[in-house]
């Protein structure tokens, strides 16, 4: 019999489809995406390119995507790995029996920003007699410690990094120190650059001060204490500097795991108590969440067990030796190049460039090296730092490196033979001008058609090359930019019908 209310709509099919076609459906429209694997994506994936080992995560995802870590006295096996998952993350970043930091424990979140968000609510909620709390970053955290102080109405007090160096200066960040600063952040190393904050002062000011002072090493927590092992100068960040209260690490970076794990660690239980949120009154189940997420699926917490099970510390070991060998064969290709210089000597596996003067533009540049099939990360300027590319190296890059040279040098020459983009004048006037107060969605909807944008018509949402885009939005100050980027964005994230 054929129900006349049959509905269909996006993905909720009629009939139900064969299970051998959807698959066939997600392969194609995974077939637009940026290339996951061999090597030549600088951002967003992390790839150890080890065999098998994709089939292992995602055998164990399998295993436990349907078990919920809602309950761990009802999935004991969640709680088992989760605790695995933090012993681990804490034995490589210098806690556990035998450490200075003997009673560290933690919580397994979805990622890098679930952690920094509840590194600072646990310190938020550790000084109720504290008003209106504030946060203390350098200019160069991670801008999830904004979307934290934005989400729990926490004040975010920013010091900029020296253009030189790119870190902030430790005597700055000890002086704006406030008497309702509840936590001072810093990032080891930085996502843009790839440096290491000078961890051990800042650390020293906060404690001082008697403040918390969390790691972000949601980068490279997983890959400094190998670069050091591996004999690379690698500065005291870890749960060896004291002061240092809690710190992040993201599994799903340099741990290789598949996407939705982090670990936030703090020093000691009461430094993490008041990041737990528990109610009981209500008539259903009492509800205790170390985590912003209430149901969570096993699935990534079980493969990212079997992640770090299956490459054992001498596995990471021999990754981040191939790595750093393939941030120093990119450094030396940007080296080679006229035109463009690093922003810093790589100290992580992050290798930033920008152009020097009289040097290629930038966005064109990235248009010319993704041509090419080289999917690098535009970084527009910033407060007296200049727009450059940044690469996330893995240890999948390595066997590419010795492609990477001639044709960044061809991607060079063919950048700095189109010129600069010229933004067509009226678009240039409004980037100059107007204020996100400004911004209606005629006006929107006309700027993104005007950058290729969002046309259904022609079948493409995004357009060919970015740098028009980028270039308006280097023309903007970061307000605006944050108002388009939302409404091009919100464009795009319309529902199938
Ligand atoms: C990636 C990253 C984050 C945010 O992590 P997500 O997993 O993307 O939420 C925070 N800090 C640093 C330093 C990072 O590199």
């Amino acid at each position: 019999m054929i129900d006349e209310n049959r509905v269909e709509a996006g993905a909720l099919s009629a009939t139900g489809v064969p299970a051998e076609r959807v698959l066939e459906e997600v392969r194609e429209l995974r077939a637009s995406d940026a290339p996951t694997h061999g090597g030549r994506l600088f951002a967003y994936v992390y790839d150890p390119a080890v065999p098998g080992l994709d089939e292992l995560a995602a055998a164990a995802h399998r295993e436990s995507a349907h078990v919920n870590g809602l309950d761990p006295t009802a999935f004991p096996s969640l709680l088992a790995m989760e605790n695995a998952l933090v012993g681990a993350a804490g034995r490589v970043l210098g806690a556990g029996p035998g450490t200075t930091a003997p009673d560290v424990v933690g919580s397994v979140t979805s990622g890098g920003t679930e952690s920094l968000i509840l590194a600072v609510k646990a310190a938020r909620d550790a000084h109720p007699e504290i008003a209106a709390p504030r946060i203390l970053v350098p200019s160069s955290a991670h801008a999830a410690f904004a979307k934290a102080a934005h989400y729990l109405r926490v004040a975010l007090d920013v010091v900029p990094v020296s253009p030189d160096t790119l870190r902030p200066d430790p005597a700055a960040m000890a002086a704006a120190i406030r008497p309702e600063t509840v936590l001072v952040a810093c990032s080891a190393p930085s996502y843009a650059h790839g440096v290491v904050d000078p961890v051990a002062e800042i650390a020293a000011a906060a404690a001082e001060a008697g403040v918390r002072c969390h790691v972000d090493a949601c980068f490279g927590g997983w890959t400094l204490p190998y670069l050091r092992r591996l004999g690379e100068p690698v500065p005291p960040f870890d749960f060896a500097v004291a002061g240092v209260t809690s710190i992040s690490v993201d599994l799903h970076k340099y741990a290789y795991a598949p996407k939705g794990v982090s670990v936030l660690l703090h020093r000691d239980a009461a430094l993490r108590a008041p990041q737990y949120f528990a109610y009981a009154d209500w008539p259903g189940y009492t509800m205790i969440n170390p985590v912003i997420a209430s149901t969570r699926s096993g699935g990534p917490i079980a493969a990212a067990y079997a992640t770090l099970r299956h490459l054992g510390d001498d596995g990471y070991l021999r990754l981040a030796a191939v790595t750093r060998d393939a941030v120093a064969g990119l450094a030396d290709a940007v080296r080679a190049v006229d035109g463009l210089r690093l922003m810093a000597e790589p100290e992580s596996t992050v290798v930033c460039f920008t152009a020097t003067d009289g040097g290629p533009d930038l966005f064109v540049l990235v248009d010319e090296l993704t041509a090419r099939g080289w999917h690098t990360q535009p970084q527009l300027s910033y407060a007296g730092l200049p727009a450059s590319v940044h690469l996330t190296v893995t240890a999948a890059v390595a066997p590419r490196v010795a492609e990477f040279g001639p044709d960044l040098t061809e991607a060079v020459a063919a950048a700095t033979a189109a010129g600069p983009v010229r933004l067509p004048a009226e678009l240039a006037a409004l980037a100059g001008a107007l204020t996100p107060g400004d911004l209606t969605p005629e006006l929107v909807a006309g700027l993104a058609a005007g950058l290729g944008m969002g046309g259904e018509a022609d079948g493409a949402p995004l357009p060919e090359r970015m740098a028009v885009v980028n270039t308006l939005l280097d023309a903007a100050p970061p307000a605006l930019r944050e108002r388009l980027l939302v409404e091009f964005v919100g464009l795009l994230q319309r529902p199938t019908w």
